[in-house]
């Protein structure tokens, strides 16, 4: 279960500025607010690039995020390793978020350094019930509710067999954490980051806020060129993640505007209220586009090519059927829309009269 977020240019932009336009090259960095420096690992997907972030902490280093477990991320670590840790000791792992690309190499960096990961309880609980594959977290559960949903049998086939699980795209997670709520403070090299929840994207996001930096490492929850993905998934049919995604953007913007966003995916950027201004109006957008589909009857399969205009992959056709349940189920709990499952068992959506 890779949830990778389908690439979609938002309007809005032209608002924020890049400080740094070339990434890093492999296996170097670049120091991006002092002491805190951007490394970039390849993702074998249509998004093919994850940023991670390695703070100076006194006598060592503290890693924020890790790459998915792939052969050629762990040859940059030990690139990185060799040339650029100088011999220092890496004193902790924290990770935002369960997703593949971010805990992927969790278990194996921990390992290797010796030590502890700091995440938030949801997100290290639910990356071992994936890996387990247990309950919701299967392939099998996902085709089930996508099923539901109205997508095609061939495409069901698909999702049930897709490559790249969950289990195949990290190491062996930790046996333990340290836990991370919100609003606690890491002591990182004598300045205080604050931890600020996100919901939506995954269950318990965390981001980090440095006041004395004015930096943002904000993870999957606020990125400068494409919308994050804010799906249901098979674990909470009835979700309505859209909802949380967009309170958690509004915390966020109550950040200082020349803040330095520090995001997973793209480059560094100021401009954080316009950009999650931009995220509020596209999914505002989209919601009115959907509900006047919902005119008829409609499912979540049938929405899929209103909101992703391009041909999906297999690879991608999850992430939009997530979307557009995610889309359909929020405007069901603002009662905007009605549910009925037809004769055939799909469900689907009509516009409230
Ligand atoms: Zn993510």
């Amino acid at each position: 279960m890779n949830q990778r977020v389908p690439a979609v240019p938002l309007p809005g932009d032209s608002s924020l500025s890049f400080p740094f336009p070339q990434p890093p090259a492999g296996g170097t960095w670049q120091e991006a607010a002092p002491g805190v420096f951007w490394l970039r690992m390849p993702l074998p997907f249509a998004l093919d690039h994850i940023n991670l972030w390695v703070l100076r902490d006194g006598a060592g280093w503290t890693l924020v995020d890790t790459g998915l477990n792939s052969e050629a991320t762990r040859e940059l670590w030990d690139r990185i390793a060799a040339n650029s840790l100088g011999g220092v000791p890496v004193r902790r792992v924290v990770v935002t978020h369960f997703h593949p690309d971010h805990f992927g190499l969790a278990g194996w960096l921990t390992a290797r350094f010796g030590v502890e990961l700091w995440m938030t309880e949801s997100e290290y609980v639910t990356a071992q019930v994936a890996f387990a594959q247990l309950g919701g977290f299967t392939n099998h559960a996902s085709a089930a509710l996508f099923a539901k949903h109205g997508l095609d049998e061939a495409r069901q086939e698909a999702v049930r067999t897709r490559k790249h699980s969950y289990r195949n795209a990290i190491s062996e997670p930790p046996s333990s954490f340290r836990r991370l709520l919100d609003g606690d403070r890491l002591e990182i090299d004598g300045r205080s980051w604050r931890v600020m929840m996100g919901y939506g994207h995954a269950p318990e996001h965390a981001a980090l806020y440095c006041e004395e930096l004015d930096a943002l490492i904000s993870g999957d929850m606020v990125l400068p060129k494409i919308s994050t993905n804010v799906s249901v998934w098979a674990s909470e049919p009835e979700g309505d993640p859209l909802e949380l995604f967009l309170r958690s953007l509004k915390r966020y913007a109550t950040l200082p505007e020349q803040t330095l966003v520090l995001p997973s995916h793209g480059l560094p950027f100021h401009g954080l209220r316009g950009r999650t201004d931009a995220l509020q109006e596209h999914h505002r957008l989209r919601l009115d586009e959907v509900l006047t589909a919902c005119q008829h009857p409609i499912s979540a399969a049938d929405i899929v090519p209103l909101l992703f205009r391009r041909q999906l992959d297999n690879h991608q056709i999850a992430f939009a059927m997530g979307e557009s349940i995610a889309h359909l189920n929020h405007l069901l709990h603002q009662r905007r829309v009605v549910r009925e499952a037809d004769v055939d068992g799909v469900l689907r959506f009509r516009k409230t009269r």
